[in-house]
């Protein structure tokens, strides 16, 4: 069987979740084995928080919505639409143009959830987490998974996405966001070498610091190419002093899972 003729279906969904929660338990172990730093705030009380909001959301969207990116996909194939299907272009080249164009969406979306501030009332859902590990990787508000999803899809007509660029596209996305939120203990010659094409730990660490000029920097997700080339690229910040969070929302107790689903519709913060 050729991989043209096998078309991700129904499964799609999940197959994802299983990849996804399988990423997940395996970056939480190897956190409690190898930490990068201690928790200053209780493991356990945020872990139930984030999955809590994961199985929330799973729940109430991304199951459909991972199908439905995907559906939309292999009809965009079928039907032969959008920009790619308008040159013939061999297969994998196909797959790598998805998995580029889609990052740097990604890119661009989520310099926008940091920059509009009716974005940044969802996307400070995610920033609030007062240490990062794994599990902040799956700390999203519905709100901003619903509109990116609906963008993505709008997207890949454009492009006439591959099938498979879509799915690898996807798999990256999981794996590379829990490896980049991870509080894991990185070789640094390994973060130094990754970091030149990719996002490690560190990156990231500084995306998620209190200070709003180092949040407003790094954004990248799969690729680090787009923060080097568009000057959002921040690297020389002391590692060891990062605090992580939102400077308004320093208090652990006012961040429970029902705060965080109204906290899109309430006061403003920086
Ligand atoms: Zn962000």
């Amino acid at each position: 069987m050729t991989d043209d003729q096998f078309m991700p279906g129904n499964d799609w969904g999940l197959i994802r979740l299983a990849i996804f929660f399988g990423g997940l338990g395996l970056f939480l172990l190897l956190e409690l084995i190898a930490p990068y730093r201690p928790a200053s705030v209780s493991k356990l009380s945020r872990w139930l928080i984030n999955l809590g909001l994961a199985v929330f959301n799973t729940l109430a969207l991304r199951l459909i919505f991972a199908s439905a990116i995907v559906q939309t996909a292999v009809q965009v194939s079928h039907q032969r639409l959008g920009l790619l299907n308008m040159h013939p272009l061999p297969h994998w080249a196909r797959i790598l143009v998805t998995i580029i164009f889609l990052d740097f969406i990604l890119y661009v979306w989520h310099l926008l959830n940091h920059e509009m501030p009716l974005m940044w009332r969802f996307h400070r859902v995610h920033h609030c987490d007062l240490n990062m590990d794994a599990s902040t990787a799956t700390r999203f508000h519905l709100g901003e998974l619903a509109i990116s999803a609906v963008i993505k899809i709008g997207l890949i007509f454009f492009l006439g996405a591959d099938v498979w660029g879509v799915v690898w596209f996807e798999i990256l996305v999981v794996f590379t966001a829990q490896f980049q939120h991870s509080s894991l203990k990185v070789p640094a010659w390994f973060e130094k070498i990754y970091w030149v094409l990719f996002v490690p730990p560190a990156m990231h660490r500084i995306h998620h610091s209190v200070v709003i000029k180092e949040r407003n920097t790094n954004y990248g997700t799969i690729f680090s190419v787009w923060d080097w080339m568009l000057g959002t690229m921040l690297t020389r910040v002391d590692q060891g002093g990062i605090k992580i969070g939102v400077g308004a929302y320093p208090d652990a107790r006012k961040l429970g899972l029902g705060q965080l689903l109204i906290m899109p519709f309430t006061r403003p913060a920086p």
